[in-house]
């Protein structure tokens, strides 16, 4: 017999039973004896079972009787409820509900690492060009006379390099609209980036760094890999964090503003994920073997500029050397790519 509270549907008043099962029967009588009641057990409504609250068993007209949780055999209402009793058993043991911690857990790691960097792609992908630019010109704006001020390089230097510059990206096809704009940047040091509207933004450290023409060149078919691939709104939306990228998928277009400040601060410290870095290198190698410039000229802008900076190596001076890592595998690249080169030139013509 197990201990029950019954309430008759009338009174308000509890009265303490005990409960049995005689077959398809269910019996309940006061604790002092003085009465006794039952009804068939089919008749039974049992309410959901809960951890941490008493089972309520429904009678007919509005009567109910209250048992203990842990109380009622499991036997008295086999069939009920089957997805309930399993949550219940699932509640009632801890390891289930650490590895459903854990399950959640490792969920958000995985919108975060990849969740986020795919939404963040399809929306730098997807954003009309319009959008783009404005947000191109906005950082630039915001960078002008701050990190970015008026170039110091002489004007015959800054045509040179822009002939050089138009002459090699108007061979190249499939290019969006780029443009090449010089700045002198102590801040930012040696460096070079491509702006979502087009803009190449080279410093005036890494103009005087550069060997000559081809490594130039070679430091701008770099740029232009990241900008054929769209890397910095890429890089800048998959860092803005869910809010932004969110927002942006439910078309809220004043995200936007958090993305061109975005920009800046990307430039001060952060930079490419390796892959990209990869992708724009890969871009590099062949659109200048395309353009019949051997790959070896990337190799001997990176060592010209840690050539031309032994102080700063690793320092904010040397960004792009620190925000682009030049590491073994990379020349190993750029060596493989010259190799390829020299065999295509060398190879007798199949016409
Ligand atoms: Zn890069």
């Amino acid at each position: 017999m197990i201990p029950a509270i019954y309430f008759d549907g009338h009174a308000s008043h509890a009265t303490r039973v005990h409960v049995w099962r005689d077959d398809a029967m269910l019996r309940w009588r006061r604790t002092d004896r003085a009465r006794e009641w039952d009804v068939p057990l089919a008749s039974v409504e049992p309410s959901a079972r809960v951890t941490g609250l008493p089972f309520v068993l429904h009678l007919a007209n509005g009567a109910h009787l209250q048992i203990e949780h842990d109380l009622l055999p499991d036997d008295w209402f086999p069939r009920h409820h089957r997805l309930e009793r399993l949550v219940d058993w699932l509640e009632r043991r801890w390891v289930a509900a650490l590895v459903s911690v854990v399950i959640v857990v490792v969920s958000l790691l995985g919108l975060f690492e990849f969740g986020l960097p795919w939404a963040a792609d399809r929306i730098a992908t997807r954003l009309p060009h319009a959008l783009e630019t404005s947000m191109g010109r906005q950082s630039l704006v915001a960078l002008e006379g701050r990190l970015l001020l008026p170039t110091t390089l002489g004007p015959a230097r800054q045509a040179h390099l822009q002939a050089v510059f138009r002459h090699f990206v108007d061979g190249v096809p499939g290019l969006p609209v780029v443009e090449l704009k010089f700045y002198a940047s102590p801040a930012i040091g040696a460096n070079a980036f491509a702006l979502p509207d087009g803009s190449i933004v080279f410093t005036d450290a890494l103009a005087k760094a550069v060997p000559d023409d081809q490594a130039f060149l070679a430091v701008i078919a770099h740029e232009l890999g990241h900008q054929a691939g769209h890397h910095m709104l890429r890089q800048v939306l998959r860092s803005s964090g869910v809010f932004i990228v969110a927002g942006m998928m439910m078309g809220d277009v004043t995200s936007l503003g958090g993305v061109a400040t975005g920009i800046p601060m990307f430039l001060i410290d952060s930079h490419y994920s390796r892959r990209f870095e990869e992708d724009a290198d890969a871009f590099a190698f062949r659109t200048l073997a395309q353009r019949d410039i051997d790959p070896v000229a990337f190799v001997h802008a990176m060592q010209a500029l840690q050539r031309a900076h032994p102080e700063l190596k690793g320092g904010t001076g040397l960004r792009y050397v620190s925000s682009h890592p030049l590491n073994d595998q990379r020349i190993a690249r750029a060596n493989e790519a010259s190799r390829r080169y020299q065999a295509n030139r060398q190879a007798p013509s199949s016409r």
